[in-house]
């Protein structure tokens, strides 16, 4: 009888209470049942499963941490938890939730105002209306701070949006995306709520990409687009307001990785235990107990971590830097992970059907959204130096 694969050795999860627990569990037996049979098929195809979407509402979590509007009102930790339990089956749905639940409608909660909210985050709760969030442009990634190029200029009909906007998730579909652009008058960054028949919104699918496959990243063209003032965010009047919805969804990200990583030590794991080499199961050997052991004692950090970083953002002491700390360690180590997972799993390491390769591909965009390495690394380094190396 061999022991449990299970990748939270430390019994981490343990004081969750009764009902957070049944939720943690009702998201992986969804994962399970309900996702794990389709992603490999859609992953190859570059296509997103549709047909998830009424059985997401029937979950009922979306809106994750947010009170009223038909949300659950959970705390931030249950987000995280979410996150790392989607992403332990596919990092690509967990991405789809995280731009629906976490950046279309973080924005709106956080930015929006009161018709606002009543207005759209009811349906987005529902799934019946789909959001994406437009920060990146083509030239600009890393320096969105300071360096947004697609403009806003108020009208007597409305305000004109000009420019393109890249790598926009769920955008191929979204119903609304929330663009933000520099005002040509002020010069502050403002938000918007762009619906897609909006006359001069249009959006092209980003083909051939080598990581999340199933996320539908859009390259969208903003000419002389119409908006109306109800359509302005409200209480968005500068990058800093745009700052605070990334701040409250950065630390899902580091859990994000912690769940593929997670995934892939266990695929590795149930693998290494069934294949056999020289008449033993392959998990009988010093140097691949030596690559799960790695994986495990990077997992559990990773995990710890993240459980702690989501207390503080319950506590309200969680700042940038420390939602930054969790984001490159967590995605440095994933990468380390699931690259053991691959090494494991010998030339089936690269097969899409034993998931290892799905997840290999999927970590190289999660290092990179949300902030690269670098640019996370550098908002550490400016807290625990007192210099900014932005500048
Ligand atoms: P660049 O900014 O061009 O950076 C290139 C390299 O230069 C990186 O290694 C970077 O770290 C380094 N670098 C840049 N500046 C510095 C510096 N000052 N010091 C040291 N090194 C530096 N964006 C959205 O708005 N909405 C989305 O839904 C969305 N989804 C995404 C999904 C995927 C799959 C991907 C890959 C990206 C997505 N993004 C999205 C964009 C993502 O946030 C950016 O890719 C990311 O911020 C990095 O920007 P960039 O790709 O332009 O790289």
């Amino acid at each position: 009888e061999l022991p449990p694969i299970d990748g939270d050795f430390y019994d981490i999860y343990h004081t969750l209470s009764p009902e957070q627990r049944e939720i943690q569990l009702k998201v992986r037996a969804f994962m399970e049942k309900e996702v794990k049979p389709l992603v490999n098929h859609y992953w190859l195809r570059d296509e997103f499963p549709h047909e998830l979407i009424p059985k997401f509402q029937k979950l009922n979590i979306c809106g994750v941490t947010y009170e009223g509007y038909g949300c659950p009102g959970m705390p931030f930790l249950m987000e995280g938890v979410i996150a790392m339990e989607m992403a332990r089956i596919d990092a690509s749905i967990a991405t789809f939730f995280g731009v629906q639940s976490g950046l279309a409608m973080g924005s709106i909660y956080i930015c929006g105002s009161e018709e606002q909210k009543q207005k759209w985050l009811p349906q987005m709760q529902k799934f019946e209306k789909i959001g994406a969030f437009g920060l990146t442009e083509p030239e600009v990634g890393s320096g969105a701070a300071g360096g947004l190029t697609v403009t806003c200029k108020k009208t007597p009909e409305g305000w004109i949006l000009n420019g393109q906007k890249k790598w926009i998730g769920n955008a191929t579909f979204a119903d609304i995306i929330i663009i933000w652009a520099r005002d040509l008058d002020d010069g502050e960054v403002k938000g918007f709520i762009v619906e897609k028949d909006n006359p001069g919104y249009s959006v092209e699918k980003i083909k051939g990409k080598m990581a999340l496959r199933i996320v539908q990243n859009g390259l969208i063209t903003l000419k002389d687009c119409l908006v109306t003032e109800e359509n302005r965010l409200q209480h968005a009047n500068s990058f800093k307001d745009t700052g605070k919805v990334l701040r409250m969804t950065r630390a899902g990200v580091a859990w994000m990785a912690t769940g593929c990583a997670r995934g892939a030590y266990e695929s590795a794991l149930d693998y290494t235990r069934k294949r056999e080499q020289f008449g033993k199961p392959i998990a009988s050997f010093q140097m691949i107990q030596g690559h799960l052991v790695e994986m495990l004692s990077n997992l559990t950090a990773m995990q710890t971590m993240v459980f702690r970083l989501s207390e503080m953002q319950d506590e309200g002491i969680l700042k940038d830097e420390h939602a930054s700390l969790a984001k490159v360690f967590c995605t440095l180590r994933t990468r380390d992970i699931v690259s053991r997972a691959r090494e494991v799993l010998g030339g089936n390491g690269i097969l899409l059907e034993y998931d290892v390769a799905r997840f290999v591909a999927d970590a190289e965009a999660i290092y990179s959204y949300e902030g690269t390495k670098e640019i996370n690394s550098l908002i550490v380094g400016r807290s625990i130096t007192g210099f900014s190396a932005f500048i």
